[in-house]
């Protein structure tokens, strides 16, 4: 698996090359530089949710990548164009954040089936708890949770807007999916001791 931890938190950019090229997607947006840096082509960005450190690169992505479809629900919608609702507002790590591009998104939810490559699809599993614009992604053998599930780590859902009984559900959910389909959990940020 190909990733970046971003400097923003340790969160993880997953790229998931289509096999065409140096085409690519990628599972949310950080450092775009680094991305860059190794000549990937970014055809769409899959949003595990719409907090600041998982979509601050997303203006420079789609200013060099202008074809880029960004994918998310309503609710990421709504985080991207406000920085009190994505947080940018309130850490000094990134500036206020408002996504510039708004014609670029691709509304998603539960169920739905993005393709990626002739042999690639990802599967969206709506995992509302830590926010309600957290979905998760079921591409090949793994399974792609963001903040919904990250191994050893209690979900975070102390935010205004976090539903911690919607968040057990989703662990369960994440958790029953993993066993039945054996696969491997691809979290949203890098955990060091
Ligand atoms: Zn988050």
């Amino acid at each position: 698996m190909n990733y970046i931890v971003n400097s923003v938190f340790n969160s993880i950019t997953y790229i998931l090359p289509t096999g065409e090229e140096k085409d690519c997607y990628l599972v949310d947006c950080g450092d775009v530089e680094k991305v860059i840096e190794h000549g990937w082509h970014v055809k769409g960005v899959l949003l595990t949710h719409a907090h600041f450190d998982h979509i601050y690169g997303l203006n420079k992505l789609v200013d060099i990548f202008y074809d880029a479809l960004i994918y998310t629900n309503e609710a990421g919608r709504e985080g991207l164009m406000n920085p009190k609702r994505n947080f940018s507002r309130y850490h000094d790590e990134v500036e206020d954040f408002v996504f510039a591009f708004p014609e670029r998104v691709v509304l998603i939810d539960d169920g739905d089936k993005i393709k990626i490559a002739e042999d690639m699809w990802a599967e969206v599993i709506a995992t509302p708890g830590h926010a309600e614009s957290c979905l998760s992604y079921k591409i090949g053998k793994y399974l792609f949770t963001g903040d919904s599930y990250i191994p050893g780590i209690k979900v975070y859902t102390s935010f205004p807007r976090s539903d911690k009984a919607a968040a057990e559900q989703s662990v369960n959910r994440l958790l029953q999916l993993q066993k039945e389909c054996c696969l491997d959990i691809m979290p949203g940020h890098l955990v060091t001791e």
